[in-house]
């Protein structure tokens, strides 16, 4: 690795950052402003306004349309006059129109929707490397998958650290990979994540940056909470924990190859630099300085799930009866997500997408299994997931949030807290989510001057 790289940051800038001219220039004054900055992974050109149409998804059409064998001329003349006004704004001589005739004709030929999909990405590369004067490098060379399409992590840090060894920076287009026989394959949505996760690992970054369009992490859904918080620092564990629930910030599998390596992510705001973001870390147990100020970090959550309530006179005392009914899911391929119970009672939390279908079928085979008094399937349950690392050094915690929860009248179905105390998970009606979160928020940070 050359001398450069050492203590080098990663910065991966997603398709908002670099939807226009206007925002390539603000990525450009990121990048010179700390020479730290070398290693840029970005995006496909992604939404100018609400209504937009991003490069990804066009593509995705001229696919789709190539494979009905209907003309995609149209979608693919406005993708190349997005790259041609950038480029033309930028004062740059880049014109993708040859590697979209390449692409057109691969396409005719009947490319894959990966392939077509990587192309926003590609060219995007090319026009960022140009832009910045940085070398550009294929992710095709570097970001090996298998044929089955899974990552090939020993093999994609031994390309990368091979390729970029003679180059103290470059630009790496985010999102695809090749196949063993050269064929493009992407991630999932979102998956310029993973790439700026691996090129940071490969490096031995001191930083991944992961630019956006908002200052960091929130506290809760600002769809929910006006004027959220920002998390200034959240663990690599807490973040699992949100994101499970349902609060996006990064790609999933993003956050494994910089973990395993102990680098630090940082979600930070293209269009205000100048706000610190959110600090993802390993753990803060030694470092009083990555402490948040509030007592949680975050609140998450999501509808969708249902209830399986199982009641037997006796059921303490009969040996297997959680086995046997957790068989029956098992065999129907259904996994659970909470099983709270009672002595005499148990229920299944999990999500109605996974029993839709088959409520019948389970609880028949429930009934033949277990022998239950009583067996039926509850609907519409939210869960809500607090998780705060400062709730293992602080007391009061469930009884603050759960007052929060009665003075709004709000009647809790389930509670779960993990063996970590990293977290509290609370069952609902659907109809109380949003006011549950509101409460929540506002018992730790809405009102912080109470909360020292
Ligand atoms: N451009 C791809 C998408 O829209 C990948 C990414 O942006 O990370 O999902």
């Amino acid at each position: 690795m050359s001398e450069l790289a050492m203590n080098s940051k990663t910065v991966k800038f997603g398709g908002s950052s670099l939807a226009d001219a206007g925002q390539f220039r603000k990525v450009k004054a990121i990048i010179d402003s700390d020479p730290a900055r070398r290693y840029v992974v970005p995006s496909a050109p992604g939404k100018r306004f609400s209504a937009d149409t991003k490069i990804t998804d066009m593509l995705y059409t001229c696919q789709r349309l190539a494979a009905e064998g209907s003309d995609f001329s149209e979608t693919l003349e406005k993708i190349r006059s997005r790259y041609l006004e950038i480029a033309k704004d930028l004062g740059l001589s880049f014109d993708p129109s040859d590697e979209l005739d390449r692409i057109a004709f691969r396409l005719k030929e009947g490319a894959t929707k990966d392939f077509a999909a990587s192309r926003g990405e590609y060219l995007n590369g090319l026009l960022l490397s140009s832009y910045l004067g940085f070398p550009f490098v294929d992710a095709a060379d570097v970001v090996r998958f298998s044929e089955n399409g899974t990552l090939l992590m020993p093999e994609t840090m031994m390309a990368m650290r091979e390729v970029l060894a003679d180059k103290p920076c470059a630009v790496i287009p985010g999102f695809y990979g090749a196949g063993p026989n050269g064929e493009i394959i992407t991630f999932s949505r979102g998956g310029s994540d993973i790439t700026g996760s691996l090129v940071a690992r490969a490096v031995r970054a001191a930083m991944y940056e992961n630019w956006t369009d908002v200052s960091g992490v929130l506290v809760a859904d600002p769809r929910i909470v006006q004027n959220a918080a920002v998390i200034n620092t959240i663990t690599y564990e807490e973040l699992r924990e949100l994101s499970y629930m349902g609060a996006t910030v990064l790609h999933e599998d993003a956050i494994f190859p910089v973990r395993a390596a102990g680098i630090p992510i940082n979600i930070r705001n293209t269009n205000a630099p100048e706000d610190p973001g959110t600090l993802i870390v390993p753990d803060d147990s030694a470092d009083s300085d990555t402490q948040t100020g509030y007592t949680i970090t975050g609140i998450a959550g999501k509808k969708g799930f249902c209830a399986i309530n199982i009641q037997k006179a006796m059921m303490n005392a009969e040996l297997g009866f959680c086995r046997r009914v957790l068989s029956v899911l098992e065999e129907e391929g259904i996994s659970i997500e909470h099983m709270p119970s009672g002595i005499d009672t148990m229920s299944i939390i999990l999500a109605e997408d996974a029993i839709k279908g088959k409520e019948k079928t389970v609880l028949s085979k429930i009934k033949k299994a277990v022998s239950p008094d009583s067996c039926d399937i509850e609907h519409g349950i939210s869960l809500l997931a607090v998780v705060g690392r400062g709730m293992r050094r602080t007391r009061g915690t469930a009884a603050r949030i759960f007052a929060a929860l009665a003075h709004a009248r709000i009647n809790v179905k389930m509670i779960d807290q993990g063996s970590s105390e990293l977290n509290i998970i609370i069952g609902m009606l659907e109809g109380d989510f949003e006011e549950a979160v509101r409460r929540i928020y506002d018992m730790f940070v809405g009102s912080v001057e109470h909360d020292a």
